[in-house]
């Protein structure tokens, strides 16, 4: 009664905070034994020029089918992953996976592009990190460039000396490196000016209607025509309709990737569209 008169819920958790709590249980006690089973796979998302016409790379997205329930996608776990560790492990099961299906079509003679892989912040301050991704990619035999590790604008933000040295570590031994999400934080153009990457991801935030159209206009072409002169490739990320897409023509934009011209795929589905245009 006390608590009731001042408003004060009578329980340590409310309800949606225990459901949370034991979600995340749920998917702790169930990850281990789902990377045995198979249970995580990745698909991929093609990165196209401007005008549509051509595959020209493609993005390794995490999946997980749990049983009973479905498809479950990366914001659901990848932020559990990252603090307790298994992100490590799963990071590298989709670096592995890209590569077996590279090789195979590399053996088979067939036309190849550069794949991307996400990089979890957790793997920088690791100092077997690079090691073992040379590992796995020299294992599968991948020539340099057609493997590229995405960092996150806000991992190159946290540390930028430190993240500087291990890209440059990256491209040395042979992965392009591309900077995710930018202009999803605080990076400057003074930091684009510095930044050691091969590719620069524009984040999909810029596309968002702002409250004056025409502004966000003027910093996406200032930002990749910036990017341009810095020779770095730039993809647009999360281009969803026809009017944004006139837009990037008009820029020198290299890369479109977006729900306009394709969703992820699966990796069949996606070497298929490399092999046949649809
Ligand atoms: P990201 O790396 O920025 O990947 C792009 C995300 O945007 C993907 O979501 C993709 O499906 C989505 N997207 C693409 N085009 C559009 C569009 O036109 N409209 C909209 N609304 N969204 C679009 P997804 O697959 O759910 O992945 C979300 C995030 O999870 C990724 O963002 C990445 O940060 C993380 N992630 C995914 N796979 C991995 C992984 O294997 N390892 C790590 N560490 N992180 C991963
Ligand atoms: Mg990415
Ligand atoms: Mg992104
Ligand atoms: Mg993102």
């Amino acid at each position: 009664r006390e608590s009731r008169t001042r408003g004060i819920v009578p329980c340590a958790y409310s309800q949606p905070m225990r459901d949370a709590l034991l979600r995340r249980a749920d998917l702790e006690r169930t990850m281990e034994s789902a990377l045995e089973q198979g249970e995580f796979f990745y698909l991929i998302q093609p990165k196209y020029d401007v005008e549509g016409r051509r595959v020209l790379g493609g993005e390794a997205l995490v999946r997980w089918r749990r049983p009973d329930e479905g498809i479950v996608g990366p914001d659901e776990f990848i932020p559990l992953f990252e603090q307790n560790g298994f992100i490590l492990r799963l990071d590298e099961f989709v670096l592995e996976s890209a590569c077996r299906d590279l090789r195979a079509r590399l053996d088979a003679g067939l036309p190849v592009v550069p794949l991307s892989v996400n990089v979890s912040r957790r793997h920088l301050h690791r100092d077997d990190f690079l090691p073992s991704y040379v590992r796995i990619k020299d294992r599968y035999g991948i020539p340099d460039g057609l493997c590229e590790l995405e960092l996150t604008e806000s991992i190159v933000m946290d540390d930028l000396g430190g993240t500087f040295d291990i890209m440059e570590q990256m491209r040395a031994a042979g992965f392009r490196c591309a900077i995710d999400d930018f202009g999803s934080g605080y990076s400057s153009l003074n930091v684009l000016k510095s930044l050691p990457a091969d590719v620069l991801k524009l984040d999909r935030g810029f596309l968002l209607e702002g409250t004056s159209p025409g502004t966000e206009e003027t910093v996406v072409r200032t930002v990749i025509t910036m990017a341009k002169d810095l020779r770095m490739d730039t993809v647009m990320e999360g281009v969803e309709t026809p009017k944004q897409l006139a837009f990037l023509r008009t820029t020198p934009c290299d890369m479109v990737q977006g729900f306009v011209f394709s969703r992820p795929v699966t990796p069949e589905e996606f070497y298929r569209l490399l092999d046949t245009g649809k």
